[in-house]
């Protein structure tokens, strides 16, 4: 007979959404070899390579020696080192907010703010391609939950008109994780401030990436961050893992003392601090690595049109829509077997139907290595 847990998978399975692990050995930022054959890495958050960075590298390794592998207790108790300190000041200025506070992940980042500071008489409204921690964060605060059309502000006032007299938030990303477009954030500020709207953006794939030293989204659109809750991740550009809140004084003083993820789990381990630090250092010092990554988008982006893919080169995420699963995951392992690695992105984390690609360029790429991948993907969706 069957267990519970097998008729799941089973289920997954004939619906061609069952996952599965694969593990890698990194060779670089965007080669790794996977089942002992090397393949070329079009698929990670990794934009700049920083994890390989000789000098993030020697600055983990300077915090391992005096600091230790880990931090022991959650930062209220002994977790909070002066690395951790150091972090979310330059994370603060960096954003332009007055202060920050670290979370052990982008995700309880999300999950623990919503769910503290919504609550059950309050309104949140939230783009329907929000992610996961988003929606999650949400519910747990018991919230109403409203979903606007994807950027759609004249969609976002009509709902907002009907929601009156309760206190509302509004909640986007700052790039999209999966479609890697970007939301109007300075109509949305205004709008947040017409309304009264507390605004909170999930900037996780824009920081490290977009605007001037990849300051953010916010900073690309040239909007004015005072008032606006941004939420971030250490774990794509910034080489790391770990996630982080910036904001006003009040408000970050406010969530240490309630926001559950951040106070009831140990602090982020002191050599993965050392190396977001180390990598926003690098991003202040170095302005080639974006210039590089710009290059790349703009290389790609390129490439992907004359397929007649639509591509924009705003972000370094294009997503190659397919459809059905089936077709997305023959793409991937067709694409897998030219030494290309791009896994089928499907269901929950994209809408169903729009199984897709979701390509990933970083500063690393070589403009050879680009042209390959382009000329595989070609071959492939004529085969596929
Ligand atoms: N927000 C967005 C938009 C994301 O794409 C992700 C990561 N997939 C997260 C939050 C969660 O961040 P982390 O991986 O640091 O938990």
């Amino acid at each position: 007979m069957k267990s519970h847990w097998q008729e799941a998978l089973a289920e997954l399975e004939a619906r061609k959404l069952r996952r599965q692990l694969h593990p890698l050995v990194p060779l670089s930022p965007t080669c790794a070899l996977r089942e002992g054959r090397e393949c070329l890495l079009f698929c990670t958050n990794n934009y700049l390579g920083l994890t390989h960075h000789p000098r993030v590298i020697a600055a983990v390794q300077e915090a391992v020696a005096t600091f230790g592998t880990g931090s022991g207790a959650s930062p209220l108790i002994s977790g909070y080192t002066e690395l951790h300190q150091e972090l979310a000041e330059r994370l603060a200025r960096f954003k332009g907010a007055a202060r920050a506070l670290l979370f052990p992940s982008g995700y309880s980042a999300n999950v623990g703010c919503l769910s503290a500071l919504a609550g059950p008489e309050d309104v949140v409204f939230v783009d329907r391609l929000g992610h996961a921690s988003l929606l999650d964060g949400i519910r747990l605060s018991g919230a109403k939950m409203v979903r606007f059309r994807h950027n759609d502000l004249d969609h976002l006032e009509s709902l907002l008109s009907r929601h009156r007299g309760r206190r509302r938030f509004l909640v986007t990303e700052g790039v999209f994780s999966m479609d890697g477009d970007t939301a109007p954030l300075a109509e949305m500020a205004n709008l947040a401030r017409r309304e009264e709207l507390i605004f909170i953006v999930d900037d996780a794939h824009g920081t490290g990436v977009l605007g001037p030293q990849g300051r953010g989204t916010l900073a690309a659109q040239g909007v004015d961050p005072e008032g606006i809750i941004i939420v971030g991740t250490l774990s794509k550009a910034l080489a790391a893992v770990g996630g982080f809140v910036a904001g006003g004084e009040d408000l970050i003083e406010f969530l240490l003392n309630r926001v559950r993820s951040f106070i009831f789990s140990t602090s982020l381990p002191p050599p993965v601090v050392a190396a977001a630090t180390s990598a926003l250092r690098v991003l202040e010092e170095d302005p080639e690595l974006l210039e590089s990554l710009r290059a790349n988008i703009r290389r790609l982006a390129g490439g992907l049109r004359a397929l007649g893919i639509p591509a924009r080169e705003e972000t370094p995420i294009f997503p190659v829509v397919l459809g059905s699963e089936e077709r997305a995951l023959k793409v991937a392992s067709r694409l897998l077997e030219q030494g290309f690695y791009v896994p089928a992105i499907r269901p929950p984390a994209v809408p169903p139907g729009t199984a897709r690609l979701r390509v990933s360029v970083s500063a690393l790429h070589t403009p050879e290595e680009i042209d390959s991948f382009l000329e595989a993907l070609a071959e492939t969706l004529k085969e596929v």
